[in-house]
């Protein structure tokens, strides 16, 4: 049994029971030590800070990443374009994480007022050109201390799994939207075919950056306590386009069952 602070638990601690150790991986190597608890209370997977040496850095930005594959990125965000095109006329968004800023500029192209936040130093100064003044630099805490305004729209796009206190911080998020406002939360989805199968080979687990795992059905809960409603939840899946074809033809099998039982990979949640 290990002692850490869970969600269930208000940040106090709960017992978790070793659910994935990584050893001497032949994939993965740099994940070795890294352990996965499963909450004994709540049955949330989370990464245990591992002993130092190992690289575990939730604050790990992708920018560089996304500015290089920034078209894959701008298909990727589509979803969520239509998502604040359909609950949002016109109006105000924040994106919390915001990285380079290509959603937002995307989101600005269709008439949006953006914002953008980002504590990764190299990822901010790419967003910085791309939006100018409308992205700032830090956290939702640090912003709130310079400025208190109110948006249509909040979204959370693989953020929430690297955030030590995510109830924390959609209270903090709560406090800024506006009544008739929507919150979107993008984040991998534990509840799904593929993870069943793969466990800690997994692509999107990511354990050396993402502190929880969520499951698709433990968020809503979550919102639900947090005086949220879902509104929409949409799900995709990998398309794994760079793999061998016999890969690509063992994934898109379990891509379809994962259609049939309505899951996916990742999530995509409005809450109201
Ligand atoms: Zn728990």
């Amino acid at each position: 049994m290990i002692i850490s602070s869970c969600l269930c638990r208000a940040g106090k601690n709960s017992t978790f029971e070793k659910h994935i150790e990584y050893k001497s991986e032949r994939v993965f190597k740099h994940f070795e030590g890294i352990v996965i608890g499963k909450c004994s209370n709540c049955g949330i997977l989370k990464t245990i800070t591992p002993k130092s040496g190992i690289k575990f850095n939730p604050k790990q930005s992708r920018g560089e990443f996304y500015d290089v594959n920034k078209e894959k990125f701008v298909e990727l965000f589509k979803p969520i374009v239509q998502l604040v095109k359909q609950y949002v006329d016109s109006g105000s968004v924040l994106d919390v994480g915001c990285s380079s800023g290509i959603l937002l500029s995307l989101l600005q192209d269709e008439g949006f007022n953006v914002t953008g936040i980002e504590p990764n130093k190299a990822a901010f100064e790419k967003a910085r050109k791309r939006l100018g003044y409308k992205a700032f630099r830090g956290t939702l805490k640090d912003f709130l201390k310079r400025k208190r305004v109110k948006f249509d729209c909040i979204i959370y796009n693989h953020v929430l799994e690297h955030i030590a206190d995510p109830i924390g911080e959609i209270k903090l998020a709560k406090k800024i939207l506006k009544k008739t406002g929507v919150l979107i939360i993008g984040t991998p989805n534990t509840n799904n075919i593929i993870f069943y199968l793969r466990q800690k080979y997994w692509e999107p687990f990511m354990p050396n950056e993402h502190i929880w795992h969520f499951h698709s059905k433990y968020l809503i809960n979550l919102f639900k306590k947090l005086n949220f409603e879902v509104a929409d939840k949409l799900f995709f899946d990998d398309m794994r386009k760079d793999y061998p074809l016999i890969k690509r033809i063992y994934f898109s099998t379990l891509s379809t069952l994962n259609k049939i039982f309505n899951t996916g990979e990742a999530t995509l949640l409005v809450f109201k």
